[in-house]
C-alpha cells in the first residue's frame, strides 16, 4: 500500500515537472519573451549558449563544401541562392560552375541574351527565376548589391528568404533566412506544434530564427541550419542520433520530433493530358516560344492540351491555318510541375508548307541543340532529332 502511495507521489511529481517546464518555455520563447518583456529569464542567452555556439562548432567542422561558398561574393551568393530554390544542390553544383564561366560578373549576366541566358538555365526548371536574374542584372550593373534585405527584397525575383541569405552570407546582416529547411528545424527546435502555414506562426518562428543569429557570424548560422536541415533534420524522420543540438532541442526532449512540424497537406497536382505534335516540314519541325507564365521564353513544339484523336489534332492545326497529316504516334512521356503534371503523347505529323503561327521558329536539327527548351520537351526532342538526323543521312 505504502509503495503505491510513494509510486503514485512519483507519477504526479514528474507531471508537475514537465507541466512546469512546459509553462517555463512557453514563457521564454513566447513572441513577448522576444520583445523585451521578458521577466527574469533572457531567452537569446539561452538559445545563443545552447543552440547556437553548438550548432556553428557542428558546423565548422561538418559543413558541406560547395563551389559557391566561402566566397563571400554577393553575385555568387545571391546566384546561388537563386539556383538552390527548388533544385538540390548536388546538381547546382554544376550548372554554378557554368553559368559564372559563362557570365562571370553582374555586368556580364546584365549584358547576355535572353535567350542565351535561358540556355545556361536550361535543364534546372523554374525558368522565371533565370529571367528575373537577368533584369535582377540589369538593375544592378555597375552600381553593385543593396546590403540590407529590407532593400534586397525590393529587387525582382528576390523574395525574404533570399533577401535575407545574401545579406547575412554577403554582408553579414544578423537576420535569418526562413525557408522550409529552417521553419522545420526552428519548430522542432522550439516544439511549435501550431500550423507553419499561419501568419502568426510564421512571424514566431521569423522572431525564434533571429533569437539565433550572432553578431558576428549570421550567415554562417543561416548556413549551419540550412545544413543540419539538410543532413539531419530531415522533413520525416529526422536523424537526432546524429544532432548536435539533441540536448537543447525540445521536440526531441518532448519525444516527438517526427509529428512537427504541423502544415497543411499539399493537394495532389493537376493532370493534364497533352498532345506533343513535332510537325515536321523537310528538314525542319515546328517550334513555339511560349508566352504563357510556365516556361515563358523557352522552345516547345506544338502542345495540344484535350487533343487526343487524329481528327482532333487535325481540326486543332486547321484552326491554326495548318494542314497537316499524322505519320504515327512515337510514344508518351510525363513531366511534373509544382501543380500540375504534362501527360503527354507525342505524334509525328508531316505538312508540306511552312506556315506562320505566332511565336512559331520552323527550326533545323542545329537550331533544335542549341534553342533553350525545357526538360518537360526532353523526350520529344530526341525523337524530333532522331526524326531530323535520319533525314540527313
Ligand atoms: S534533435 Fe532531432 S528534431 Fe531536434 S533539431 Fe536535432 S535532428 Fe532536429
Amino acid at each position: 500500500m505504502q509503495s503505491q502511495n510513494i509510486y503514485e507521489m512519483l507519477k504526479n511529481t514528474r507531471k508537475y515537472i514537465k507541466f512546469a517546464r512546459n509553462v517555463f518555455y512557453r514563457l521564454a520563447f513566447s513572441r513577448h519573451a522576444h520583445r523585451g518583456r521578458r521577466l527574469w529569464y533572457t531567452a537569446p542567452m539561452r538559445t545563443i549558449d545552447t543552440l547556437t555556439l553548438p550548432l556553428l562548432a557542428w558546423y565548422d567542422a561538418h559543413k558541406r563544401a560547395f563551389p559557391f561558398r566561402d566566397s563571400g561574393n554577393p553575385y555568387h551568393v545571391w546566384l546561388s541562392e537563386i539556383m538552390l530554390q527548388q533544385t538540390r544542390t548536388a546538381t547546382v553544383t554544376s550548372y554554378f560552375t557554368r553559368f559564372t564561366a559563362l557570365f562571370p560578373t553582374v555586368e556580364a549576366l546584365a549584358a547576355a541574351e535572353e535567350t542565351d541566358v535561358l540556355k545556361a538555365w536550361e535543364g534546372l526548371g523554374y525558368y522565371s527565376r533565370a529571367r528575373n536574374l537577368l533584369k535582377t542584372a540589369r538593375l544592378l550593373a555597375g552600381k553593385g548589391f543593396p546590403t540590407t534585405a529590407e532593400e534586397l527584397v525590393k529587387l525582382p525575383g528576390i523574395g525574404p528568404y533570399t533577401a535575407a541569405a545574401i545579406a547575412s552570407i554577403a554582408f553579414g546582416q544578423p537576420v535569418p533566412a526562413m525557408d522550409g529547411n529552417l521553419n522545420r528545424v526552428i519548430a522542432r527546435l522550439f516544439h511549435i506544434t501550431d500550423n507553419i502555414g499561419r501568419p502568426a506562426v510564421k512571424r514566431q518562428l521569423h522572431d525564434l530564427g533571429k533569437s539565433l543569429m550572432p553578431e558576428d557570424r549570421p550567415g554562417d548560422m543561416n548556413q549551419a541550419l540550412m545544413d543540419l536541415g539538410a543532413t539531419i533534420c530531415l522533413p520525416g524522420t529526422p536523424e537526432c542520433h546524429r544532432c548536435p543540438l539533441q540536448k537543447a532541442c525540445l521536440a526531441y526532449l518532448e519525444g516527438e520530433p517526427d509529428t512537427l512540424p504541423v502544415m497543411d497537406a499539399k493537394k495532389p497536382p493537376v493532370q493534364m493530358d497533352m498532345a506533343v505534335i513535332l510537325l515536321q516540314c523537310g528538314d525542319q519541325v515546328l517550334l513555339r516560344r511560349r508566352k504563357e507564365t510556365l516556361l515563358k521564353g523557352l522552345y516547345v513544339f506544338v502542345l495540344l492540351e484535350d487533343a487526343q484523336s487524329k481528327s482532333a489534332i487535325a481540326k486543332a492545326l486547321g484552326q491554326m491555318g495548318i494542314s497537316a497529316r499524322e505519320v504515327k504516334t512515337l510514344g508518351t512521356a510525363r513531366h511534373v510541375f509544382t501543380h500540375r503534371v504534362w501527360n503527354m503523347t507525342v505524334r509525328h505529323w508531316q505538312t508540306e508548307e511552312k506556315t506562320d503561327i505566332p511565336g512559331g521558329l520552323w527550326a533545323s536539327a542545329q537550331d533544335i541543340r542549341a534553342l533553350p527548351l525545357p526538360t518537360a520537351m526532353k523526350a520529344a526532342r530526341e525523337w524530333a532529332l532522331q526524326i531530323l538526323d535520319k533525314g540527313e543521312e
